[in-house]
């Protein structure tokens, strides 16, 4: 019987994906100036973002910095300062800008909140992360947020462990295969993957035949109760 439901922040609570994407846009056209094959900008940045994870993390600000490095690479060194300042200003004005929930987030959790211990467990930049989620007015409705480095397997057996949860009673949802799933599936808990329209490529990734049968995939939010009902009456 589930007890305990997780769930991931950005592109599940919350639209984030598209504005990298729309900011990964203004650092095309800001690189077409200069003579660069503007095709290579994306697999050259998501090259760089991969490289930095391990120093940066995951977040905006690790995202600024590698597109500064990207438009100064593939620039040969030749990228104008306020071609930076451009790229600088527009990060800055995503971490400050209004947190978007996605349509039905905050009527679920509101129906969820009684029946179920609901947690936050997001990764990226701890601060960035804690703003949004302020910045949501989402907060309430959880019993705890966790925010991690990197979920896999060790780091959901950990948080699991620290609430006193037994797989079996863990429920996560979430836009990513990769992060919100697999590992999960890979515990023995339930999964619900509730897809994005778009996924950065980093996470992105299908289920298999396997993860196909095990996780539930829904198209809304919004049918996550129904979906927990159902599961409950055929416990009974
Ligand atoms: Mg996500």
């Amino acid at each position: 019987m589930i007890r305990v439901i997780g769930f991931d922040a950005d592109d599940t609570l919350w639209h984030n994906e598209n504005h990298f994407q729309d900011m990964q846009d203004v650092l095309r056209s800001i690189i077409e100036r200069y003579p660069v094959d503007r095709e290579r900008v994306d697999d050259h940045l998501l090259q760089v973002e991969q490289n930095n994870l391990g120093r940066y993390g995951y977040g905006a600000k690790a995202f600024a910095l590698s597109m500064i490095e990207t438009a100064v690479e593939l620039t040969g060194g030749e990228i104008a300062g306020r071609d930076i300042a451009r790229i600088i200003a527009m990060v800055q004005s995503f971490l400050s800008g209004p947190t978007h929930v996605l349509d039905g987030v905050t009527d679920t959790l509101d129906i969820l909140k009684g029946r179920y211990e609901l947690l936050l467990i997001t990764k990226g930049d701890e601060l960035e992360q804690k703003m949004k989620l302020a910045s949501s007015k989402l907060e309430p409705f959880f019993h705890r947020a966790h925010f991690v480095q990197e979920k896999d397997v060790k780091t959901y057996g950990a948080i699991l462990q620290s609430q006193q949860v037994e797989p079996q009673e863990f429920l996560m949802v979430g836009n990513s295969v990769r992060s919100d799933i697999r590992p999960v599936l890979e515990l023995g808990g339930a999964a619900v993957h509730i897809p994005y329209h778009v996924t950065w490529q980093h996470e992105h990734s299908e289920l298999s035949d396997g993860e196909r049968r095990a996780a539930v995939v829904l198209a809304s939010i919004r049918d996550l109760p129904r979906f927990l009902e159902r599961g409950r009456d055929n416990d009974c």
